[in-house]
């Protein structure tokens, strides 16, 4: 288990998203890691330049580039949870990284390949394989009923970083996972979620829903947390 925890390991061809949260790890990370990275590129392919901008600049200013030398990456035999895209949101991913990915997950049929987008919509633009499942994340009330109105084939929540309550959201099973995870980092003013909140979304529990608490709920929730997978 790596450091996200609900995961075996992550795969990340693509670096980069136009959005701006404030809690954003991986825009952390790109901008500490870009000038390893783009060695790295350098060594092994650099393919994934095609000789307009900037491709080190794009890494550090975490504008979505495409890391060949990731993409490249073998996995292992043992069937393992593979969470996509980590270091960005796959609804700015070019349609032709996309169809990339989508064709490599399907020469690994051992596996399950998660995805998690703000964006729900990006999943109806593409023929997901089954060994894929489909997750939004959603931080407070109105993202998460944005997408139960709107697109309901979704497998998995991630609540991450949780910065509301989400009051009496889970009345039917909806989906078969959520994940719900705390701020990290030194932040000023973050918002660090009551135990209540916490407690109501464990309810989605009575409607056959797995739960999946981060280590980040430990200072709230204790040393018991509950960390449930899916069938
Ligand atoms: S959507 Fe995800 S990757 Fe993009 S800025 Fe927000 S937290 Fe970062």
């Amino acid at each position: 288990m790596n450091k996200i925890g609900w995961c075996d390991y992550t795969f990340n061809p693509v670096w980069g998203c136009y959005r701006d949260c404030p809690y954003c790890y991986a825009r952390k990370i790109a901008k500490r890691f870009a000038v390893p990275m783009f060695k790295k590129e350098l060594r092994n392919t650099f393919t994934s330049w095609n000789g307009t901008g900037d491709y080190l600049n794009n890494l550090k200013q975490f504008r979505p580039t495409w890391i060949e030398s990731n993409f490249q990456k073998k996995f292992p035999r043992k069937p393992s949870r593979i969470f996509v895209n980590s270091m960005g949101d796959i609804s700015y991913w070019q349609p032709e990284w996309m169809k990339r990915v989508l064709k490599k997950i399907k020469e690994y049929p051992q596996h399950t390949f998660l995805f998690l987008t703000k964006n729900y919509n990006v999943y109806r633009d593409y023929s997901f394989p089954r060994n894929c499942w489909l997750g939004i994340t959603a931080t407070d009330i109105k993202e998460y009923c944005d997408w139960t109105v709107s697109f309901k084939n979704i497998r998995f929540v991630s609540i991450e970083p949780m910065l509301n309550f989400f009051p009496n959201c889970f009345k039917k099973k909806y989906t078969d996972w959520i994940i719900i995870g705390a701020e990290t980092g030194n932040k000023k003013n973050k918002i660090i979620p009551k135990r209540e909140w916490i407690q109501e979304l464990v309810r989605v529990r009575d409607f056959g829903i797995s739960v999946f608490m981060k280590d980040s709920l430990k200072p709230i929730w204790g040393e018991n947390l509950i960390q449930e997978f899916p069938e």
